[in-house]
C-alpha cells in the first residue's frame, strides 16, 4: 500500500477536472491502495463523503482547498477531511462518522441532516447549519462545533445530537444563532455562549450542569486544537458563560395548546402567508373523514403509558381518553396518521379504509 500522499490538481492549463472526473480518479487511487490524499479542488462537490477503502477499514485522509458544495457529504468512520480555508454550502451533510475540519467558514446548511462523526468549523457558519441533526443511539452522538456564530435558522427539527456555538469573536452581535433558530426541534443539545435572541418557544434555555461542563471540558481542547486555535482554551471555558438549550419536556407540552386549537384558531392567522393575503380565516374540511377516509386509526392498548402525546397532537381533536382507554371519533378523524407517528409505544397504526368492489 503507498505510504506517500497522493497530489491531485484538478485545473491544468485552464482545463478543469469535473466533480465526475474527480471522484471517479480519487476511487482509482484509492483502489490501487492510496489512502492520503492532498487536493487543489476547483469548485468540485462532494469530496471526501463519496469516497472509501477497498478493505472498508483503512482510514482516509483528505487534505482540501477551495473545495465546492457538500464536502464530507455522507462521509464514513474513519474518514478525516481537512478543508484548508472556507467552504461552500452543505459540510458534512448527512455526515456518517467522519470528522471533518474546516479552518475557515462554513456557508449554509453546514452539518445538515448530520448522523455522526464530528464537524468542526473555525468560523462562522451559515444559515440553517445544524438543522435536522439526529441520533442513532446504535451510533456516537454527532457532534459540530462552531467558534463563531451561526446565521439564522439554524437547528430547524434537529431531533439529536449535540452543537456548541463558541460566539468568539462576536462581540457586536444581538444574538450568535441568528434569527429563529430551533424551530421544531425536539432533540438533541445546543451549548451555546453569547448572545441569543428570537429562539422558538419549542426549545428551554437553562445553566450547565456537571455532565454539560465535563463534556465540553472533554472536547473543547481538541476542537481548538483542531482549528489551530489552542491559545483561546481559557478564555473558551468560563463555563458561567455558557447555557444549554434543548427542547421542553412532553410533560411541559402537555401543558401548552393542544395542536387542534393551534390549527383551528391560529395556525391560519399567524401563519407564513397570513400577513399578505385576504383570507376568511375559515379552515376548510379538504380530507375526508368518517366513512371517506383511505385509513383509520386503530388503537392497542398493549404498551400504552398514558402519556397522551396521541391526544394533544391530533390536528382534529379526535382522541379522547378515558381511564387510559384511548378512542378515536370517526366522524372528526381524517385519517392523517399523525397519532401513529408520535406514539412512542406504537399503540396506533393505521389501517386501510378501502371496501372490496364486488
Ligand atoms: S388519524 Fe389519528 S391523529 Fe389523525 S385525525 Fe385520526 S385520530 Fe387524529
Ligand atoms: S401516544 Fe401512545 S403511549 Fe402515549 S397515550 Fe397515546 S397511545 Fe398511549
Amino acid at each position: 500500500m503507498p505510504k506517500e500522499t497522493f497530489k491531485i490538481k484538478t485545473l491544468t492549463d485552464n482545463n478543469r477536472m469535473s466533480t465526475q472526473e474527480l471522484l471517479q480518479f480519487i476511487t482509482e487511487k484509492i483502489n490501487e491502495g492510496y489512502i492520503n490524499f492532498d487536493i487543489d479542488a476547483c469548485g468540485q462537490h462532494n469530496i471526501g463523503g463519496s469516497s472509501w477503502a477497498k478493505d472498508r477499514e483503512s482510514k482516509l485522509f483528505f487534505t482540501l482547498r477551495n473545495p465546492g458544495q457538500r464536502v464530507g457529504a455522507m462521509a464514513l468512520k474513519g474518514t478525516k477531511i481537512v478543508v484548508e480555508g472556507s467552504a461552500p454550502a452543505d459540510v458534512g451533510w448527512l455526515n456518517s462518522g467522519a470528522t471533518i475540519v474546516v479552518k475557515g467558514d462554513c456557508g449554509d446548511t453546514a452539518a445538515h441532516c448530520a448522523a455522526g462523526g464530528k464537524i468542526y468549523a473555525a468560523g462562522r457558519v451559515g444559515t440553517r447549519s445544524g438543522a435536522l441533526m439526529k441520533h442513532d443511539p446504535k451510533f456516537d452522538s454527532p457532534e459540530f462545533w462552531v467558534l463563531k456564530n451561526t446565521g439564522s435558522f439554524g437547528f430547524e427539527f434537529m431531533g439529536g445530537g449535540i452543537a456548541v456555538v463558541c460566539g468568539w469573536d462576536c462581540d457586536s452581535l444581538p444574538s450568535v444563532l441568528g434569527s429563529r433558530s430551533c424551530v421544531g426541534m425536539v432533540g438533541g443539545i445546543i451549548y451555546v455562549r453569547g448572545p441569543i435572541q428570537d429562539v422558538a418557544d419549542c426549545v428551554e434555555i437553562k445553566s450547565l450542569d456537571g455532565q454539560d461542563i465535563e463534556f465540553l471540558e472533554n472536547g473543547m481542547a481538541k476542537f481548538l486544537q483542531e482549528i489551530d486555535k489552542s491559545e483561546l482554551l481559557a478564555e473558551l471555558t468560563n463555563w458561567q458563560e455558557w447555557k444549554k438549550i434543548i427542547p421542553v419536556s412532553q410533560d411541559e407540552k402537555s401543558k401548552r395548546m393542544p395542536v387542534s386549537e393551534f390549527r383551528k384558531n391560529h395556525w391560519i392567522k399567524g401563519g407564513i402567508f397570513g400577513d399578505f393575503i385576504h383570507d376568511d380565516f375559515v379552515v376548510y374540511k379538504l380530507p375526508a373523514s368518517g366513512e371517506g377516509r383511505v385509513h383509520i386509526p386503530v388503537w392497542n392498548k398493549e404498551n400504552c403509558v398514558n402519556c397522551k402525546i396521541c391526544l394533544n397532537n391530533c390536528p382534529e381533536n379526535a382522541i379522547s381518553e378515558e381511564e387510559k382507554i384511548y378512542t378515536s371519533d370517526s366522524e372528526k378523524c381524517i385519517g392523517c396518521g399523525i397519532c401513529e407517528a408520535v406514539c412512542p409505544k406504537q399503540c396506533w397504526s393505521m389501517t386501510s379504509n378501502r371496501k372490496e368492489i364486488s
